[in-house]
């Protein structure tokens, strides 16, 4: 029986959670390590300098007060083998573009690729009424897809869903990062005590609307698999590099 592992940046207790548990139940042995409150936006943080503490709630369901990230170390330390695949979400909204390096359901997900683990981040494209049971059939398929054909080592997949009833869903794309527009990113307001205060990436992200990129396909009812790695290289410009004398 395929084992999977779920954990994700919501919180344990996160509606999409349970939906996709109990979604993956009917075909694997599922494993719950998640952050038992909101690690929105805390991006790949390890707990470095403080203890982390981890508690079971049930059969294969642990909270923790530590990030995505954390919680898949945890999991390797409880689980006595790694599990087949890793699950990190679905978050109840979109990581795509540059979100990607904010995200904690992207963050754990390429975590575990690191660790050696298949794993996949999937993520709702919708700021609420979110529907979580869409997002559960598609994990479920694209992890079927993965247990015949696993990906090359540390290769993760980012996949976006749109906020759709399946039966309205296009179809999907395998689609690379889109880019984000940063403009009024801070939001500057007057706290009730007549000072200032600054909102960081206040507003509605806004990207560019480019062809085969995540953003272009979900805003075509198209579900977005993007295949993910950490290593940042770019790898052109070490090969252009090689020639620099700089010492
Ligand atoms: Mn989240």
């Amino acid at each position: 029986m395929v084992r999977i592992l779920l954990t994700n940046d919501d919180g344990i207790y996160s509606e999409g959670l349970r939906i996709l548990r109990e979604a993956l139940e009917a075909v694997g042995e599922v494993y719950v390590i998640a952050p038992e409150g909101e690690r929105s936006a805390i991006s790949h943080a390890i707990s470095l300098k403080r203890p982390v503490r981890c508690w079971q709630i049930s059969e294969r369901v642990w909270a923790s007060d530590g990030t995505p990230v954390d919680c898949i170390h945890l999991a390797l330390h409880f689980l006595e083998t790694p599990p087949d695949l890793v699950i990190s979400g679905p978050n109840n909204g979109p990581n795509m573009g540059e979100e990607v390096f904010y995200s904690g359901t992207v963050a754990a997900a390429l975590e575990a690729g690191i660790l050696g683990m298949q794993a996949m981040a999937i993520s709702v494209v919708a700021r609420r009424n979110h529907l979580y049971d869409t997002a559960a059939y598609v994990a479920l398929r694209i992890a079927e897809r993965m247990m015949r054909d696993p990906l090359p080592p540390r290769t993760v997949l980012n996949v976006n869903v749109p906020n759709l009833p399946k039966e309205f869903l296009k179809g999907f794309k395998v689609t690379r990062l889109g880019r984000r527009i940063f403009n009024n990113s801070i939001v500057e307001q007057m706290d009730p005590r007549g000072a200032r205060y600054y909102w960081v990436g206040g507003g509605e992200p806004r990207f560019l609307e480019r062809e085969g990129t995540d953003v272009y396909a979900v805003s075509r009812g198209l579900v977005s698999i993007t295949p993910l790695r950490a290593d940042l290289t770019a790898y052109e410009e070490l090969e252009k590099m090689i020639g620099w004398e700089v010492l």
